[in-house]
């Protein structure tokens, strides 16, 4: 996932990268000098496919997961378009003799290609594949050495092979492997470095700061005078990698992420299809100049060769990508919710700037973060730096591991003691609510980290705040490591002297809590109470954590609340559906079940795509909005369906966007509408919504 969506440089330069790869294959300047030709062609050119594979590293690899299903839609594609260029070049298969001799087809299929070319897409799906194994499985800093040992070994039969034919074990090692593939610059030992650097690039934000052009021009040139190098010795079986290669390409990532230019899709396919179809060009222009006798100008003048080749590629794929329409499939949304990740980042941002210094936010994601997503909501909040999560079950902790985050997570309910295991497995911390809680999980004999729930009034989970004795017995148990101590606040969010005073009450029990558990022991111990209207009323708590939820979401709890300290922030989640039919009534006719809806004039009413099944509660009878007008509700919310009067938008249609949330009708208006106040409504949001990042 990556919400900048303004990476077109690297769109841009994948043309040039194309460019380069023809390079490769036609070396443009071999009839003038052949040390610029292996300077050209078979040196600074290599950077060309490093950069595609990080270039798909970094949309692909991450250590959060969508259960794969990036990888797997990546690998799919990647082996279709294998699939149909195989097929396409075995007329020039036929021609060149390759089905006679002594092909080896199932390793040309799985490591070299079956055209000198096409190594490059089964190279994809296994290098994608590697490095998505060892992201997930082992972090970025394992999978950068990991995939650094393979591209070394690569080096030794690639460009170091002399180093290694001139060790005995070595050599019998390599020739060995060459028996399996015939070189090192493929899936297993080249690609593996620029997929894990793409994708590392990406979730540690390293958009380039400030050297990354001088740094990108010096391992150039240290790439140039290896290559030179290895070259004058003889020691290169091939010359694809080098170890300067790394940095290098590492570097005009960094410089091509830093400038700020809008994403062209368009380029991405022609780049490609320039990749795919250039040998078939060149077979062309062969052929061409043959036919017309142009042989001396076409082919053996390698400049105009390479001139020739190219644009004829680059007008065939710009053509190709600007005529035959992407395969990507359009959304035909029903109900959605919109969901937008730069709010969320700056509601974080505004949250964590009202907390005291040293506290910090701790994230409520519980119930599917209020409905808005909890994978892609805690994955967004990780990126940008909160530490902590808070859910409410066990299950709701084991997603989030599985999704890959990695932050602490606190289940804030209770849990059985016999999943003592599954909270150990997935590093969840537990909340123990009672002394019995705390002793039977202990029995189960699993070292787990805990925190204690104080009840200092509402009078739901935890221990009582006078029962000292009790709290203090959980830092005894062996089994239990007592992190973290904290209450709830009960009416923190209203205002009158008397809810005021007892708030305070609260706070006064659980500080005399959490004194007398740093007097007796632990001083290191994590303490939190406020929740986001805590915050809001009464930040001057001293406390580690802000256990921050609805505020996150950039929504008050009501429409009419007014914290003492207004946060700054703004709503994530937008509701909306689509127009599906108009239909006029006469003057007295109904609408609906039970007829609740009457005409008093003649009316225009449009159905729209959602019902009390995706979130929008039964006796919803506020406004929507359908291009930016408001439209009002008419009758009972159906299960899937809803009525609005569009008598007064006469330029509303079938397929229109309707607005239930966002875009002046406001989550905090539904609420408010339906008798219940956003937490519920938003983390009621129907399954079956689809959902928009944006
Ligand atoms: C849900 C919950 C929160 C978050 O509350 P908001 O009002 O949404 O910020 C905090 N603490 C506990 C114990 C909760 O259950």
């Amino acid at each position: 996932m990556n919400e900048r969506k303004d990476f077109g440089r690297i769109d841009i330069f994948r043309i040039a990268a194309a460019v380069m790869v023809v390079a490769i294959h036609t070396y443009p300047f071999a009839d003038v000098s052949r040390t610029l030709d292996f300077v050209f062609t078979h040196v600074i050119c290599r950077v060309a496919v490093p950069f595609f594979f990080m270039t798909s590293g970094f949309f692909l690899i991450s250590h959060y997961a969508e259960n794969g299903k990036k990888l797997t839609e990546f690998v799919k594609k990647t082996l279709i378009i294998y699939a149909v260029s195989i097929a396409v070049y075995i007329p020039i298969n036929i021609y060149s003799g390759y089905f006679g001799g002594d092909t080896n087809f199932l390793q040309d299929i799985i490591f070299n290609g079956t055209m000198y070319h096409l190594w490059y897409l089964p190279a994809s799906v296994m290098g994608a594949c590697i490095a998505w194994f060892l992201v997930r499985r082992l972090d970025y800093g394992w999978a950068i050495a990991i995939s650094a040992v393979l591209y070394a070994l690569g080096l030794l039969g690639d460009s170091y092979y002399g180093v290694a034919e001139s060790v005995g074990v070595l050599k019998t090692v390599y020739d060995a492997l060459f028996r399996v593939f015939e070189y090192t610059r493929n899936g297993l030992f080249f690609a593996p470095i620029f997929f894990v650097l793409g994708g590392f690039a990406a979730e540690k934000r390293c958009y380039g700061k400030g050297a990354e052009k001088l740094l990108f021009v010096l391992f150039l040139d240290l790439m140039i005078g290896e290559g030179l190098l290895l070259n004058m010795f003889g020691n290169q079986r091939h010359d694809s990698m080098y170890i300067f290669l790394v940095p290098a390409v590492w570097y005009l990532f960094m410089l091509l992420l830093k400038g700020e230019s809008r994403r062209r899709k368009t380029l991405t396919r022609a780049a490609l299809v320039m990749y795919i179809v250039h040998p078939m060009v060149i077979v062309g222009v062969r052929l061409a100049g043959k036919i017309f006798g142009l042989e001396g100008l076409l082919v053996e003048n390698n400049l105009v060769h390479f001139l020739a080749v190219t644009v004829i590629s680059a007008i065939f794929a710009i053509l190709w990508a600007e005529l035959i329409p992407s395969r990507r499939k359009e959304k035909h949304l029903r109900a959605w919710k919109e969901i937008d990740l730069s709010a969320l980042r700056h509601n974080a941002q505004a949250l964590q700037g009202m907390c005291r210094s040293g506290c910090e936010l701790m994230a409520v994601v519980k119930a599917d973060a209020y409905g808005h997503g909890a994978y892609d909501v805690s994955v967004c909040l990780e990126k940008s730096g909160v530490n902590a999560f808070a859910v409410a079950t066990i299950d709701e902790g084991i997603d989030l591991r599985k999704s890959g985050i990695r932050s602490d997570i606190l289940i804030l309910g209770y849990t059985e003691h016999k999943r003592a295991g599954e909270l150990r497995k997935y590093r969840l911390t537990q909340t123990v609510v009672s002394y019995e809680h705390a002793k039977a999980l202990d029995n189960e004999n699993k070292a787990i980290d805990v925190h204690i729930k104080i009840d200092t009034g509402m009078h739901r989970l935890g221990f009582d705040a006078g029962d000292i004795e009790g709290i203090m017995k959980c830092f005894e148990m062996k089994n239990l490591n007592v992190t973290g101590v904290f209450s709830h606040l009960c009416v923190s969010d209203e205002s009158s002297v008397e809810s005021d005073s007892f708030t305070r009450g609260q706070i006064s029990a659980f500080k005399r809590v959490v004194g007398e558990i740093k007097k007796n022991n632990a001083t290191d111990i994590k303490t939190h109470l406020q929740s986001s209207y805590g915050l809001l009323n009464y930040p001057d708590i001293e406390c580690d954590y802000v256990r921050a939820g609805i505020a996150l979401y950039g929504v008050y709890s009501s429409e009419h609340d007014m914290p003492r300290h207004e946060a700054d922030i703004l709503p994530v989640l937008k509701l909306k559906a689509k127009v599906v039919q108009l239909k006029s009534l006469a003057s007295g006719e109904t609408a609906g079940y039970g007829r609740c809806y009457r005409a008093e004039k003649p009316v225009t009413i449009a159905d729209v795509s959602i019902g009390y099944a995706d979130g929008v509660p039964r006796n919803f009878c506020g406004d929507v909005m359908i291009n930016g007008k408001a439209a009002p509700v008419v009758g009972r919310i159906c299960m899937d369906q809803l009525s609005v009067d569009v008598t007064d938008i006469p330029d509303a249609s079938v397929g229109d966007t309707v607005t239930l949330i966002g875009d002046g009708v406001t989550a905090e208006m539904m609420a408010e509408n339906t008798a219940t106040i956003t937490n519920e409504l938003l983390s009621r949001m129907g399954k079956r919504l689809e959902t928009v990042i944006k």
